[in-house]
This record gives structure tokens, C-alpha cells and sequence, in this order.
């Protein structure tokens, strides 16, 4: 085989244009493109408010099989989708999310997509970007500086410090910081407590951000923060502190999309970075529902696989915002199922159609969990170069058998050359105008009910099991009001169930839900199904270590 070139080297080598010229191309005039450098701009709130009043285009979900460590390529598809329309002469955006500098320099890398379908300029929008996550981070670690502030000058709210749920984030894996005491060394600091770190992804400021329609809405909803309670368990709000206006007035730029380009030199939008456990885990409503405006396809990815990411973009992303998606993409590779059937990763590139055709039974799982949105699927197959042409038919012929169609997509290796089918096919789904997107749950169905309808109809288990305490901390959040929010699974990605080495298609499991969370103000109550990880710690050797700066002055490593 040639060489094969690394991600950092082919967007080093990309041909970008200004990104005025990429703002033209979805009629942005470059009053309303606020620069950032030669390639990065954030769009005007002005031009954004103007562009409501103009008919919407076709939303495109992509998302994909459970995750194995084999990878699927759900960003690299999305961008090689986002191309491929382009090529076809459709007008499409890609929407996807920022970068966290914690995987980064830990384990999964970037996120700017791979090979031949990247956004540019990939070690920007890696690394520091246009601030985003700087600014999240400052307007959340004000509200926990207020909250000191407040005890420290006498605590008029009665805040009781033992239930201070409001903690610090940073955008950096330090799992020395998940659990600590401030307030240490004597009268002038304050009072110790206990408290701790989370990184900025899992922010509930985060999630605001990328579920606001607008600076005021952005504004109401952080003031509806729940930092913590009172002795007498009643709410303190982000608004009694009065943090909302101050927080609102750091985030005020971070809100507005960014735009930058794929390696073909199309537009796309990269916006918020919501984590896929605690939080919904899609880019931000800002940048979909202005994309939307601009374009005749958008194309947008949800994290983790389709039980945790569709479900999520669907019951909360869609539901909030009133988008209707007219499709779904849903990637899958022969290499993550041939793991669903069993195979080891060290053995995956040995052909295996019989392990192939078992791990299956989670990609047919996948496609029928998108329809019973109402919303119609299609298979795209990312893929790689050890794949065989046995395991492709066996895909193909699988997916078949379920009603559905699988398409091989080769963007990775070719850019839109490799999706031009996929494309034309995705513009076939959506003009036959069969989506009737619905939620799963109504508004008004009891909380533990909307936990209980995802576990039995998505994740195909027996039901959700709680202690008495976590049902009625559920009752009493519907008793002050909470009851009509949508819940954020917080589950193993791994897994229909929890337990994370259960491949396939398991059935008939219970699902337990170990604790659950109010995010009063991005508005969902989060479910805690198995162990979360709200501050992830590095690996034994993590990425920044192979990370640095050739005598050119360029960054390698980054990937
Ligand atoms: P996800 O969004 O599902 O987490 P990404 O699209 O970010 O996955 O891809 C993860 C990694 O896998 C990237 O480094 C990318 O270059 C690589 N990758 C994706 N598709 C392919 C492919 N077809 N062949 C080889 N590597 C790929
Ligand atoms: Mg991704």
C-alpha cells in the first residue's frame, strides 16, 4: 500500500480559502463574518436573527453502531457526507462539535474528522479554536467563585455548604482534581468544603449554550442553574446569587457559530461540545437552526452510538428546538462488527464473515430504533482498507434483509469521490418526504416513565429499576415544576445495557438508575445508568506526548 499520509499532514496540505469566500458560498456577506485569523469567523448574532424569517432545509442525522476501539467514523463520515452533497450540487452544511483539549492530549484525539474528510484548520479547531470552551469555562467558574463569595460574606441565602452541587470544571483531564478541599489555610479564605472538578464538557453551562435559541434565553437559563440547597432542601438558583447577567456577558461571543471548511473547501459550522453522558452531546441549536436557513442540507452528527446520541438529538436536541430531522445516516465499519461478533481487536484484520454476520444483530437493532422515530435510515459503510469484499456483500445483505439499504462510503481515502452514491441516496430518503419525526415520550408522561419507555423500547431491557429515594427525588421534581423535562440517559456507550462488555444485541436486561440530576437550566434531568466520568483522568501514556513543534514551527502529533 502507498504510504498513508496522517491527518495532520493532509489538513496541513489543504488549499483553504479565505473564509469570506466560504461565508459567500451560503450567502454570509462579510459585514456579518466576524474573522477570527484568515480562516475561522463567528457569524453575526444580527445576521442570524435576520435569517430566521427564510424557509428551513433538510436536517441529516448521522450517527452509528455502539462504539467498539475499533472506531467507526462518525465525524470523518459526517464531513465526507457534508462533501459529498456539495459535489453533487446540493448546498450543504456540516454541523459538528468543538474540541476538548482533554482527549486531545489523552486518548481519542481530535475531533475534526480523518483522512480525506477533515475540517480545517484541524489543529485550531483542536487546540484553542476561536475561545469557546475558554470563555464556558471562565462564566461557570464565576458562578462557583460567587457561591464562595457569597458564604464567605455571610451567606445570606443559607446556602448549606454540605449540598453545594455547583462545582469548578477546566478543560484538561486532571483526575487529581475530582474530589478536593477549598477554602484551606485560615479565616481570610473562606470556609472549607468539600468540593471539586469536572471537565468543561460536562458543564451544565456548556449545555446551555448549545441548547439556547438566544442571548435572552441563554440568559434565563442560567439563571435557572441549581448551584445547591438549603438546609431545608429547597433550591438555590445561579439568579439568587445574581450570576446570570455577568455569565451571560462572558459567553455573549461563544454563542454565536463558528464557521470554518471542510478539506474541499465547503462550509461548516463547528459549535459547542456538549459531553454525550451527562449532557446531550450534539453541536450547538444555534449553529443547526442557522444552517438550516442557509443551506439545503445539513448535515450533523450525535455523539456515542444510536441508543445514547440519537436518542439524545432526537427526545432533546429536536424535541427543544422543534427541528424534524429528515434522515439518518447510520455509520457502521466491518471492523466494529466483527467486534460486536466477538472478534478481538488484534484480530481484526483477518477476514471473519461468520463473526461479521453475528455482530449485525446490533446495526439491525440501530436501524430499528431510528424508525421507531419515524424518521428513515440508511447505512452507510465506512470503509476501511482490510475490509474484504466477502464482509461488505455480508453487510449489504444483512441490512437488506431488515428492509434498509447499506451503501460503502470511501471518503476517508477519497473525500466526496467516496460519497457521491451515499449522497444521492441521502437526498433520495429525504425528498420522499416519509419522515414523520415524533419523540419516543410525551412532555407530560411521568419522569421515571420517560426512563422506563427508553430502556424497554430503545435499549430493549426488561425496565428501569431505582431505589425509592431516586423515585422520589423524581416525584419531587415534578412537584415543583420539573415533570415536562425530556431525561439525558447517562450510560455505558459500549452497550444496550450496562454493563460495557455486552456486545451484540442483548435483550430482557434491567437497567439500574443509580442517581439521577436536575440541569434545571439546560433543561433535562439526567439519569445515571452505571458509572460516569464527570473529570477523566490520562492514560498510562497519554497523546501530549508525542505532541510538539517540528523545526518548521508546525504541530505534529495531534491526530
Ligand atoms: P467518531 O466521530 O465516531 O468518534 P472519527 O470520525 O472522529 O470518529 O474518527 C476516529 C478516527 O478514525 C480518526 O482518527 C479517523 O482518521 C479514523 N478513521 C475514520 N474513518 C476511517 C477509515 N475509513 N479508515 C481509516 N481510519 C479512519
Ligand atoms: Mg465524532
Amino acid at each position: 500500500m502507498a504510504e498513508v499520509k496522517s491527518d495532520i499532514e493532509i489538513a496541513r496540505a489543504a488549499k483553504k480559502k479565505p473564509i469570506q469566500e466560504i461565508g459567500a458560498k451560503i450567502g454570509i456577506p462579510p459585514e456579518h463574518l466576524l474573522p477570527y485569523g484568515h480562516d475561522k469567523a463567528k457569524v453575526s448574532a444580527e445576521f442570524i436573527a435576520e435569517a430566521r424569517k427564510r424557509p428551513d432545509g433538510k436536517l441529516i442525522l448521522v450517527t452509528a453502531i455502539n462504539p467498539t476501539p475499533a472506531g467507526e467514523g462518525k465525524t470523518t463520515t459526517t464531513v465526507g457526507l457534508g462533501d459529498g452533497l456539495n459535489r453533487i450540487g446540493k448546498k450543504a452544511i456540516v454541523c459538528i462539535r468543538e474540541a476538548s483539549l482533554g482527549p486531545c492530549f489523552g486518548m481519542k484525539g481530535g475531533a475534526a474528522g480523518g483522512g480525506y474528510a477533515q475540517v480545517v484548520p484541524m489543529e485550531d479547531i483542536n487546540l484553542h479554536f476561536t475561545g469557546d470552551f475558554h470563555a464556558i469555562t471562565s462564566a461557570h467558574n464565576l458562578l462557583s467563585a460567587l457561591i464562595d463569595n457569597h458564604i464567605y460574606w455571610g451567606n445570606e441565602l443559607g446556602i448549606d455548604t454540605r449540598r453545594i452541587t455547583w462545582r469548578r470544571v477546566m478543560d484538561m483531564n486532571d483526575r487529581a482534581l475530582r474530589q478536593i478541599v477549598t477554602s484551606l489555610g485560615g479565616v481570610a479564605n473562606g470556609f472549607p468544603r468539600e468540593a471539586g472538578f469536572d471537565i468543561t464538557v460536562a458543564s451544565e453551562v456548556m449545555a446551555i449554550l448549545c441548547l439556547a435559541t438566544d442571548l435572552r434565553d441563554l440568559q434565563k437559563r442560567l439563571g435557572d442553574i441549581i448551584i445547591g440547597y438549603r438546609r431545608d432542601k429547597s433550591p438555590v438558583f445561579a439568579r439568587d446569587l445574581k450570576a446570570d447577567g455577568a455569565m451571560a456577558v462572558l459567553l455573549k461571543d461563544a454563542l454565536q457559530p463558528n464557521l470554518v471548511q471542510t478539506l474541499e473547501n465547503n462550509p461548516a459550522f463547528v459549535h459547542g461540545g456538549p459531553f454525550a453522558n451527562i449532557a446531550h452531546g450534539c453541536n450547538s441549536v444555534m449553529a443547526t437552526t442557522t444552517a438550516l436557513k442557509l443551506a439545503d442540507y445539513v448535515v450533523t452528527e450525535a455523539g456515542f452510538g444510536a441508543d445514547l446520541g440519537a436518542e439524545k438529538f432526537f427526545d432533546i436536541k429536536c424535541r427543544k428546538a422543534g427541528l424534524k430531522p429528515a434522515a439518518a445516516v447510520i455509520v457502521a465499519t466491518v471492523r466494529a462488527l466483527k467486534m460486536n461478533g466477538g472478534v478481538k481487536k488484534e484480530d481484526l484484520g483477518i477476514e471473519n464473515v461468520a463473526a461479521l454476520e453475528a455482530g449485525c444483530a446490533n446495526l439491525g437493532r440501530h436501524i430499528e430504533n431510528v424508525k421507531q422515530f419515524g424518521v428513515p435510515a440508511i447505512v452507510a459503510i465506512n470503509h476501511f482498507h482490510t475490509d474484504t469484499p466477502a464482509e461488505i456483500e455480508a453487510v449489504k445483505r444483512y441490512v437488506a434483509a431488515q428492509g434498509e439499504e447499506a451503501v460503502v462510503c470511501r471518503h476517508w481515502a477519497l473525500g466526496s469521490a467516496g460519497t457521491e452514491e451515499l449522497a444521492h441516496k441521502v437526498v433520495e430518503l429525504a425528498e420522499s418526504r416519509a419522515s414523520q419525526f415524533a419523540p419516543l415520550y410525551r412532555d407530560d408522561m411521568p419522569l421515571f416513565e420517560k426512563i422506563d419507555t427508553i430502556v424497554k423500547r430503545i435499549y430493549r431491557g426488561s425496565g428501569a429499576i431505582a431505589d425509592k429515594s431516586v423515585r422520589a427525588q423524581l416525584k419531587q421534581w415534578e412537584e415543583q415544576g420539573y415533570g415536562h423535562l425530556p431525561v439525558c440517559m447517562a450510560k455505558t456507550q459500549y452497550s444496550f445495557s450496562t454493563d460495557p462488555n455486552l456486545r451484540g444485541a442483548p435483550v430482557d436486561h434491567a437497567v439500574p438508575v443509580r442517581e439521577v440530576r436536575l440541569s434545571a437550566g439546560a433543561g433535562f434531568v439526567v439519569a445515571i445508568c452505571g458509572e460516569i466520568m464527570t473529570m477523566p483522568g490520562l492514560p498510562r501514556v497519554p497523546a501530549a506526548q508525542s505532541i510538539f513543534l517540528n523545526e518548521q514551527g508546525y504541530i505534529e502529533g495531534l491526530s
